[in-house]
């Protein structure tokens, strides 16, 4: 897979490689800068592993202080900068460049204010997703933007990605969440953006810089919204004969105004895949399983539960399955979240991301099989239904570089099709380098032009994150 390109690394700061090495040398302990060719390459890509440049060099602060001397170090040097959390985009959006340095927030992983009176976090950019629910669940309170890959991903690439998660149909996305951040620009001033308090007055930077994708600044701190935990809750397995009809019983639930905690979707290959893993007690002989949770009291739980297995009737829904127990219920959810693990034992895939509007979905789905046949290669579904959000994984092996290009034809037709149908590219997993040349799919080049405009004003010479989101040529006529 070679198609994606990148900018060319500019041959003025390769060719000061050293110099630049030294001058980051001063600006952070030994232990925070990284410049060995065999230490950098583990900095040269993301989950999104078909494309790698290894960076000029690594840097990884551990104080807001840091980041803004460095920041500023590269501003004044033309030295092109790529923030970097944990690494798990599935999009490309931290894939380095050759000259460009990397920013890496990994180390800045403290908790730093816990504040149950007004129900805020206040965390270092480098920690963990699971690691705020964690730290608050004994009193009873979580962070609900719940990514899969929550174990490893940081607040600060879920600000950069605007990430969601399976309980994100109720609760909504980081977006939704986000109280605050403190935040390095260009040129190493620091600004801090929102606070404790809820919808500051003015233009609204801090929705702005949540899902940038790391093009506005580096995030060093964020202020985040916390939840008191439900009195329980309860996921429900809901087996059907053909994705198309659970699909459409996905829709009716959401058209009768029900809105449960999470509706997530898995195909037959996806099934498959994922009971091997996890062993969840996922029915076997169905094509299709809707993942349905409630919460509340238990009563709150049995009135929602009727209405929603009235409408799944109403489907012919062959298997109903409650869990009876937290172990039980865990273990169903544990076979949804591990599903790209588990998915990536099978074989290498590409995930898609688009978001479609709901009555679109079966309509999307039987296409997307369509597509995926015609280029002869295997898909397996398995995605965040109730906002629409689809992950088709198409599988494919990276090491045939005539199916990798297929499987990216045919992922790029798929998210073609997303648009077409009034839905959007990406529903959560960002723009990054992946999706960056069908933005003009989606936007007019006037769009894209005002978009452009609102980056440059952060960041007037194109040096954050500079081969991301937009076209390479439109943002390079932007660049100047
Ligand atoms: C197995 C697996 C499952 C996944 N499941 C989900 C899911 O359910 N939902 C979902 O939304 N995503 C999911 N993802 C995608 C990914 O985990 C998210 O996009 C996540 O938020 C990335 O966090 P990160 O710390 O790895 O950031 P990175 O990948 O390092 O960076 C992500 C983006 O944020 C920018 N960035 C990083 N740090 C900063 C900073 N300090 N300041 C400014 N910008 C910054 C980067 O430049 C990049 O553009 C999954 C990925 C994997 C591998």
């Amino acid at each position: 897979m070679n198609q994606i390109q990148f900018l060319e690394p500019k041959a003025g700061i390769i060719a000061r490689r050293a110099e630049i090495q030294a001058g980051l040398a001063e600006l952070v302990p030994a232990d925070c800068l990284v410049t060995e060719e065999r230490e950098l390459v583990p900095f040269e890509t993301d989950a999104f592993t078909a494309y790698r440049r290894v960076p000029l060099a690594v840097v990884l602060p551990e104080t807001t202080e840091q980041v803004a001397a460095v920041m500023k170090y590269c501003s004044q040097n033309g030295v092109p900068v790529v923030p970097r959390g944990a690494g798990t985009s599935l999009a490309g959006g931290a894939i380095p460049q050759e000259d460009a340095v990397v920013i890496g927030v990994s180390k800045m992983a403290r908790i730093l204010e816990v504040d149950f009176e007004n129900r805020a976090a206040r965390v270092q950019a480098g920690v963990t997703n699971l690691r705020i629910s964690d730290e608050v669940s004994a009193d009873g309170f979580f962070y609900a933007p719940d990514p899969s890959s929550q174990l490893a991903c940081t607040i600060a690439g879920n600000i950069g990605m605007n990430s969601g998660g399976a309980h994100c149909l109720k609760y909504g996305v980081t977006t939704n969440n986000l109280l605050g951040v403190k935040m390095v620009l260009h040129d190493g001033t620091v600004v801090d953006i929102g606070g404790k308090a809820l919808d500051a007055s003015g233009i609204d930077l801090l929705g702005l810089v949540c899902g940038s994708e790391g093009q506005l600044g580096i995030v060093t701190e964020a202020t985040v919204r916390l939840l008191a935990k439900p009195e329980g809750a309860r996921p429900v397995l809901f087996g059907f004969d053909s994705s198309e009809v659970a699909g459409a019983c996905v829709s009716d639930i959401i058209a009768a105004g029900i809105i449960p905690v999470a509706i997530e979707f898995m195909d037959k290959e996806a099934i498959d895949i994922c009971e091997a893993f996890a062993h969840a007690g996922y029915p076997m002989d169905v094509q299709a399983l809707l993942i349905v949770e409630v919460e509340g009291s238990d009563d709150e739980m049995d009135a929602m539960l009727k209405k929603i297995i009235a409408i799944a009737k109403a489907h012919n829904v062959k298997r109903v399955k409650e869990s009876q127990s937290a172990m039980e219920a865990a273990s169903i959810w544990k076979g949804r979240k591990s599903a790209f693990g588990a998915t990536g034992r099978v074989a290498d895939y590409i995930c898609m991301d688009g978001t479609v509007p709901l009555g679109q979905l079966s309509h999307v789905l039987a296409e997307t099989s369509k597509i995926v046949e015609k280029y002869g290669l295997r898909v397996a579904n398995v995605f965040h239904a109730g906002d629409g959000n689809m992950h088709p994984l198409i599988l494919y092996n990276v090491n045939d570089p005539a199916e990798a290009e297929k499987a990216e034809a045919a992922g790029m037709e798929i998210l073609k099709l997303c648009v077409d149908v009034g839905g959007c590219l990406t529903g959560e997993h960002g723009v990054g380098i992946e999706k960056r040349d069908l933005m003009l799919h989606q936007f007019t080049e006037t769009d894209l032009n005002q978009q452009m405009r609102v980056r440059a004003a952060f960041d007037p010479g194109w040096m954050l994150n500079p081969s991301k989101v937009f076209p390479l040529d439109l943002a390079m006529r932007k660049a100047g």
